[in-house]
């Protein structure tokens, strides 16, 4: 089969490789659609230690399922599926107490590091364990359905943060977990301020509901902020970028006695304003991967009650996916999320 290969930090080849074989309790998935993560446009150059060549990497993906393991019962070859990003263990601690996502020897699709090396999606097929697999409605494509996953991360985040109708809630950064998290905060009916950088995102963050929007290289956020709330500040933060900056003016803009969810986490470590968290009483939520969130998201998607169509910027074939990553890695503007089609 041909797949895109990472054969070195930042060298992606499009080549024939072995089609994969599914153990007993696996399906092969013949991949529709793949998105590119922004992880994966960060990892390859080696930065994060998590695309440790060689890897086939993607984690977005959805397909049609082309074969089935021995011991598979519940999935028909002909199945439109989706797929959970995280490959976790069945019979885990974690698991079994309502945590997936935080399973041991969990795997991700996509991804080698230290612990693990999975093979992802981009690539004509794929194999994956049954249990991580979504059936995706007729009237759903599969270019939308590989939108479920960062969807689903938004909408784990969300459902860790206790929000309630009428909060004024800020999102730091409008990349795509942060304009999902503006989107489906707004079904929740509270008022959303978004903040970046990048003025274009702004405007998406307007398009996907945000009612105030902020530029922080510009705007006096945590001033604004307390403006918005009657000098009180923000009812509940997601921070979606993860850097000791938004970290900061994120504890800066909220009020006593808030939760401060944090999505983002380009900074392996940072400083921490202990002092105002322990005074104020802040609660500082970690929030990982998607916890069970997929079938929600996909019927959200289906009753089009979520719309993502907007945010895919380019449908391209695996063959020119290299090229795609380079235009992403260059940060051109206007190009948000690329779907490969292999
Ligand atoms: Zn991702």
């Amino acid at each position: 089969m041909k797949a895109l290969v990472l054969e070195a930090y930042n060298k992606l080849v499009y080549k024939d490789v072995n089609k994969p074989a599914p153990d007993d309790h696996e399906v092969l998935v013949e991949v529709k659609a793949a998105g590119i993560c922004g992880s994966d446009v960060h990892g390859m150059d080696g930065s994060t230690g998590r695309r440790i060549p060689p890897v086939i990497m993607g984690h977005e993906a959805s397909g049609v399922i082309s074969e089935t393991g021995r011991s598979v019962t519940d999935w028909q070859v002909g199945d439109r599926v989706t797929f959970d990003s995280t490959i976790y263990r069945l019979d885990d601690w974690y698991t079994r107490s309502g945590h997936y996502n935080l399973s041991d020897n969990r795997m991700v699709l996509g991804v080698s590091c230290k612990e693990f090396r999975r093979d992802g999606a981009f690539a004509q097929y794929v194999s994956i364990p049954e249990h991580i697999l979504y059936k995706v409605p007729g009237n759903v494509s599969f270019e939308q359905a590989a939108m479920v996953e960062p969807v689903a991360v938004a909408l784990h985040a969300i459902n860790l943060s206790g929000v309630r109708i009428n909060d004024h809630v800020v999102v730091f950064g409008s990349g795509m977990i942060g304009l999902f998290l503006v989107q489906l905060l707004k079904s929740t009916g509270c008022h959303v301020t978004a903040i970046d950088i990048v003025e274009e995102k702004l405007v998406m963050a307007r398009n996907a509901g945000a009612e105030t929007c902020l530029h922080a290289g510009r705007d006096e956020v945590a001033t604004r902020i307390k403006e918005i709330t009657g000098g009180r500040g923000a009812d509940l933060v997601f921070e979606a970028v993860g850097m000791a900056g938004t970290l900061k003016t994120a504890v800066d803009c909220i009020r006593k006695g808030a939760t401060l969810v944090m999505v983002g986490n380009l900074t392996p470590v940072v400083d921490f304003p202990l002092q105002k968290v322990v005074t104020q009483e802040i609660t500082v939520r970690g929030s990982c991967a998607i916890n069970g969130e997929y079938p929600a998201v996909l019927e959200l998607l289906s009753k089009g009650q979520i719309h993502v169509d907007s945010m895919i910027s380019a449908v391209a074939p695996l063959s020119e996916g290299a090229r795609f990553f380079d235009r992403l890695r260059n940060k051109e503007p206007g190009l948000l999320k690329v779907i490969l089609k292999p």
